[in-house]
């Protein structure tokens, strides 16, 4: 099995573990036993009486893990991310804890992308869209699964001709009724915009 398919596999795992309410994966709010907690670096700074900056690495202002006795708390900074590359960044760190990775070099962050891209992505799901013909460009992936225009692209070109496994299509199960929702739930018609930020409300 190549890195890339463990980290789908895991990810499939993982998705199976949740109860499925969306078909938008929430990575701040997984099931994960109790190992893993998200929080923002703000959030938690304040709660432990320190600056976030105290937190912040060097070579990474997104996110940083903080490893404790049978628990990884990921901090994520809420300050300068937009809620894909947010999401992205929670997703893309649980891979590196899934896949017990204990450095950070060019294979180690490609299998955590793959695994952010299962995770929030589930291809079995994209599949489903595609062929009911809900999905047709990739930037139909961002508005659909909440992730950037690079993820989205990055996706799109390998459902084309994707074969799910045994264990996907037992995750497909799990998403009918979100996925029902979706393709028939009431339509409205929002703007894409690149960033996922709410627009401020108008009164
Ligand atoms: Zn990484």
């Amino acid at each position: 099995m190549s890195p890339t398919e463990r980290a789908n596999l895991l990810a499939v795992k993982l998705l199976l573990r949740q109860q499925i309410r969306s078909v938008r994966t929430d990575p701040f709010h997984l099931d994960c036993s109790g190992t893993i907690l998200v929080d923002s670096i703000q959030h938690y700074a304040h709660c432990v009486g320190a600056q976030p900056e105290d937190f912040l690495a060097q070579n990474s202002r997104d996110c940083v893990v903080l490893q404790m006795p049978r628990l990884h708390l990921i901090l994520y900074n809420r300050d300068i991310l937009s809620s894909s590359r947010k999401r992205w960044s929670v997703a893309h760190e649980i891979g590196h804890i899934c896949c017990r990775h204990d450095c950070d070099g060019p294979a180690q962050e490609m299998q955590a992308n793959a695994f952010a891209s299962s995770l929030l992505i589930p291809s079995v799901v994209a599949r489903e869209f595609l062929q009911k013909g809900y999905l047709r460009r990739a930037e139909d992936l961002c508005a659909l699964f909440g992730v950037s225009m690079q993820a989205a692209q990055y996706k799109f070109p390998l459902l084309l001709d994707y074969q799910p496994s045994q264990l996907e299509q037992e995750l497909l199960l799990r998403y009918r009724p979100a996925i029902e929702e979706q393709l028939h739930g009431p339509i409205i018609d929002l703007p894409y915009h690149r960033s996922f930020e709410h627009s401020p409300l108008l009164l």
